[in-house]
């Protein structure tokens, strides 16, 4: 089985265009090149994430070019390994996505109320892409080395719950971005998050 983990460029789009509108007019243009930075900053760290995680595991990575109905991808392939590896390689780059938003939330609480957008493109580019990576393991569909599937496959569960581990922390963050900073949501969203990659030991029993 040879899997690779996707992530599209068209979220750091999607994620500028969707925090845009709260940026000040008078600085709008340098603001919007700053934020489209930080999502950048986070396509970057999400594929960097799969690449240390296949250096770690002694496969080489490969690029490849794949689509998801008209948007163009690249997935980041490596060659067969045992499924925990799998899992691991696969779920890296929501880890790291996980690892920044936490990152992000402790340092700076207020950062809804902040002219930070670098952090905002950065945040909103890790919420985006767990909300488009969700939709595609719900209705099972994508190219056939999205993360959410090598996920699935390599611990043996269905992938909507997949899904489902990688979007209740996107919303849950999304609340927490908007000053929603209950015990509730801030550790359900950590809850959730150490639960998925608690999966990481059904994968290894799997090989
Ligand atoms: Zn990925």
């Amino acid at each position: 089985m040879s899997t690779a983990r996707t992530i599209s460029v068209a979220m750091v789009v999607l994620a500028s265009c969707t925090v845009l509108p709260s940026t000040t007019s008078g600085q709008t243009l340098e603001a919007a090149a700053k934020l489209i930075g930080g999502a950048a900053a986070g396509l970057g760290l999400h594929e960097s994430a799969h690449v240390v995680a296949d250096v770690a595991s002694g496969v080489a990575p490969g690029l490849k070019k794949v689509t998801f109905g008209p948007i163009p991808f690249f997935a980041i392939t490596h060659d067969a390994v045992t499924p925990g590896r799998e899992f691991v390689i696969s779920s890296a780059g929501f880890w790291m996505q996980h690892a920044v938003n936490e990152y992000l939330f402790a340092t700076h609480p207020t950062l809804h109320d902040e002219r930070a957008p670098v952090l905002k493109g950065l945040l909103a580019f890790n919420i985006l892409t767990s909300v488009a990576y969700s939709g595609a393991a719900f209705a099972r569909t994508g190219p056939n080395e999205r993360d959410t599937r090598g996920m699935a496959l390599s611990a043996g569960v269905d992938e909507p719950v997949i899904g489902a581990l990688i979007l209740v922390p996107a919303i849950l963050d999304t609340a927490r971005y908007f000053g929603r900073d209950s015990r509730w949501i801030v550790w359900g969203s950590r809850a959730v998050k150490i639960g998925g990659a608690l999966l990481v030991v059904k994968a290894i029993r799997q090989g």
